[in-house]
């Protein structure tokens, strides 16, 4: 029986080890967590510091035929994963979905030392004790923790920085960027955009001058989180795995990669559903010994097209696009947003999500 080695248990991995029993291999899932996360739901971690709104064990969400491993994987090599407190893991074909590196109040892989509880209070801490919050970077990230902040603490001063003129970015339609400024401004956020932020320390200086700061976060965008390996060629400059259009490395075809730890230009979950029935196809493929493989449309370089997403701006507030297939783009009315994902960040459809 082969053997598939599946390493994430975030949306991509959990969905895809539980995918993979129908191939009929045996299935390994490594996680360091027993918690499968949430990312969405994270932003609002600090307010209401409920872990269990934001992450789900993960032993609820496999199929009970899944062998599920916790640890922390310390190599990966052609044929075998090292593990740092069991023997060493053989496979057949290997997937990777470690997803990304996110700075606090987001920093998934800080809370495996003290749980996710001890984790909250800590960057609730941080918010409570500070007067004047700045964010620098005003993507999607930037705008929705802006946006808590500003919510949940309607007294205190919440600067967001962004070095383009108008939040987000070229892959949003004017309207939403607009909305979401508009939307901001109305819960007090201070915003100096089109200038580039200067961090010294804890410190943050636009144009040579001091902003004031006693808790500064920084949106700046995540770092791909590939396993250590001692395998030629298996990542980027960038640190991210590269991938095929068929979700194989390029450098080993037995080995797969999906999600935010991959060179695929897109990220998100807005696409999964395409992206996972990809991937278990090529696998199921794989093991079958048959090469009808599927690939994935790979946008082209440097085009930073439109793309639907959502981005909420506190609990009650948000905007968003939707793009048809012929590449028109509208924007979503406000409570349509709130109703899909501000108001509760996805955490009720978490359990769902890995099916
Ligand atoms: C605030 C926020 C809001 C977002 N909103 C949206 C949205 O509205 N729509 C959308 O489409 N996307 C959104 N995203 C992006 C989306 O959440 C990510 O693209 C998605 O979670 C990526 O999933 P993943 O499985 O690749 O990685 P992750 O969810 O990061 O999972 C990685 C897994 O790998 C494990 N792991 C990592 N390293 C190791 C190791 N060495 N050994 C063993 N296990 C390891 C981790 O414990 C974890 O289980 C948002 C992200 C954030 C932060």
């Amino acid at each position: 029986m082969a053997h598939i080695v599946v390493i994430g248990g975030g949306p991509y991995g959990g969905t895809v080890a539980n995918r993979l029993q129908k191939t009929g291999a045996k299935i390994t899932l490594i996680s360091r967590s027993e918690k499968a996360l949430l990312l969405p739901a994270m932003i609002r971690l600090p307010f209401h510091k409920d872990p269990s709104r934001v992450s789900v064990e993960l032993k609820d969400i496999l199929n009970p035929n899944i062998e599920l491993m916790i640890d922390q994987v310390v190599n990966v090599d052609e044929s075998q994963v090292d593990l740092g407190a069991h023997d060493p893991v053989s496979f057949d074909r290997l997937v990777i979905a470690t997803g990304a590196v996110w700075d606090d109040p987001i920093a998934p892989h800080k809370y495996q030392q003290n749980g996710i509880q001890e984790y909250a209070k800590e960057v609730a801490g941080l918010g409570e004790k500070a007067n004047n919050i700045v964010l620098v970077g005003g993507g999607a990230l930037g705008v929705e923790l802006a946006g808590e902040y500003a919510y949940h603490f309607p007294k205190k001063s919440i600067t967001l920085i962004h070095s383009e003129k108008k939040l987000l970015d070229a892959s949003a339609i004017d309207k939403v960027r607009d909305s979401v400024e508009s939307q901001l401004r109305g819960l007090k956020v201070k915003l100096i955009l089109g200038k580039k932020a200067e961090i010294r320390g804890q410190s943050v200086f636009v144009d040579g001058e001091e902003v004031p700061c006693d808790y500064l976060i920084k949106t700046t965008g995540p770092k791909a989180n590939p396993p250590v390996s001692s395998i030629k060629g298996l990542v980027n400059e960038k640190n991210e795995i590269i991938i095929s259009s068929k979700f194989q490395a390029e450098c080993n075809p037995k080995i797969y990669a999906i999600g935010d730890v991959t060179n695929y230009p897109k990220r998100g979950l807005v696409s999964r559903e395409n992206w996972l029935s990809i991937i278990t196809h090529n696998l199921n493929e794989d093991i079958k010994g048959t090469s009808n493989y599927r690939t994935v449309d790979w946008p082209k370089q440097g085009v930073k097209s439109k793309s639907t997403f959502a981005v909420s701006v506190g609990p009650e507030g948000g905007a968003g696009q939707y793009i048809l297939p012929f590449g028109c783009a509208f924007s979503l009315p406000r409570f349509a947003v709130v109703k899909a994902k501000s108001s509760t960040l996805f955490y009720s459809k978490l359990n769902s999500m890995f099916i």
